[in-house]
């Protein structure tokens, strides 16, 4: 029986019912490292060591892989795991291409570790497609894409990178963090694998931290599970069970959050001290019919640049109700300053060229009252 998302939030696969002889609603917490055999060569569970297999960690990887349409899903102890993990299935000599204003944290990646595993990563603005059709080679193997980007909210078009990579032999791969499986689905859309940092939306409490890869490739499936296995990094049951908790609510979050977040926009566009509001929502935004095109919204978080430094330290310091913190997608709403907590280590060239500038704040709108955050907005803005 096919069902829809909210349904699939709470219940998975649908059939997939309780789980254990006691008839637990809530999926039990299998905190268990290893798995006893009856005899040899006779492996009745199928379980038998956590690092590679656990049975909490395993539906919270078949609810995630429902979410996105996937056939495969695997977890990981973070969103960073999930990003090494992926980078592993390329052999020195690769070659891969990159949206320029990609998560911080995967640009140290970059440069930290897979350059000095031989890989070799271009940046380019990919949604613009001459961009990456200008950097294909015959060792290019893929083009990763976050779409809408960190923390720019710049849009690729998925199925039309989607149709170049395939055609070039080469696979499509999509960070969908910002907009979670509840407003996008990147597979349905022709991407191979999609990647998660579980840390925002999905557990979407501030409270936990973890990461998925979903795909239909069977044979990617496989590398990644024997890459998790052997590397280690697979989420923890009790992390996986506090997923699984906070995705029983990922579409009515989801549904506020961004109600919330258009609000702030129409407050943000029109005060006097803001100078640019960078939102997929905004018909002005640069990639609003794209957006439109591949998604079922846009999400609740905002970027904005206000009219000086001074403006921006008086509103990281005044601010009460939103928290001046790293992170996104959580209850409870975070302001950060990029070019100071996400994108230090992007050199600041770089920076500039994107737009991260010293003026530019991301806001991830949370499930507050919103008359009580947009005060919280006006207050701390006022000198
Ligand atoms: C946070 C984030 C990551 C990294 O995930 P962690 O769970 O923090 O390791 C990757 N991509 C995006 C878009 C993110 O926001």
């Amino acid at each position: 029986m096919s069902v829809n998302i909210e349904t699939r939030c709470i219940h998975g696969i649908p059939g997939a019912g309780v789980c254990d002889g006691n008839r637990a609603i809530s999926f039990p917490i299998y905190q268990t490292a290893s798995f006893s055999h009856i005899k040899t060569g006779h492996n009745d569970s199928g379980f038998d060591y956590t690092r590679e297999s656990n049975p909490t960690r395993q539906r919270a990887e078949e609810v995630v892989a429902a979410l996105e349409k996937a056939e495969y899903a695997s977890a990981f102890t973070s969103g960073m795991a999930a990003v090494s993990a992926v980078m592993e299935l390329f052999e020195p000599e690769s070659e891969i291409i990159c949206s320029e204003d990609l998560y911080g944290g995967v640009i140290r990646l970059h440069r930290v570790i897979s350059n000095k595993n031989g890989v070799k990563v271009h940046y380019a603005d990919t949604s613009d497609i001459e961009n990456i059709k200008a950097l294909i080679n015959s060792d290019t193997k893929a083009v990763y894409i976050e779409t809408p980007s960190n923390p720019m909210m710049n849009i690729t078009d998925i199925r039309v990178v989607a149709k170049l990579a395939h055609e070039r032999g080469i696979i499509l791969i999509v960070d969908n963090t910002f907009l979670s499986p509840y407003f996008q689905n990147p597979l349905e859309l022709g991407a191979d694998i999609v990647l998660h940092s579980g840390s925002k939306f999905l557990a979407g409490h501030n409270d936990t931290i973890s990461g998925f890869v979903c795909t239909n490739n069977a044979g990617l499936a496989e590398k990644i599970k024997l890459i998790s296995k052997t590397s280690g990094a697979s989420l923890a049951p009790f992390d996986s069970w506090l997923v699984m908790r906070g995705l029983k609510t990922l579409a009515v979050r989801m549904e506020r959050q961004q109600e919330n977040a258009k609000r702030i926009v129409e407050f943000l566009k029109f005060h006097p001290k803001i100078d640019h509001v960078y939102y997929p929502g905004l018909p002005e935004h640069k990639g609003y019919d794209i957006n439109i095109a591949q998604s079922r919204g846009s999400g609740s978080m905002i970027s904005f640049t206000v009219d000086s430094i001074e403006t921006l330290e008086r509103v990281l310091k005044k601010v009460k109700i939103i928290i001046f913190a790293e992170s996104l997608g959580g209850t409870e709403s975070l302001i950060t300053y990029p070019a100071l907590q996400t994108h230090p280590d992007v050199p600041k060239e770089m920076r500039e060229h994107l737009g991260i500038t010293d003026t530019l704040l991301r806001l991830s709108v949370g499930l507050e009252n919103c008359e009580d955050l947009i005060n919280d907005l006006k207050q701390a803005l006022e000198e």
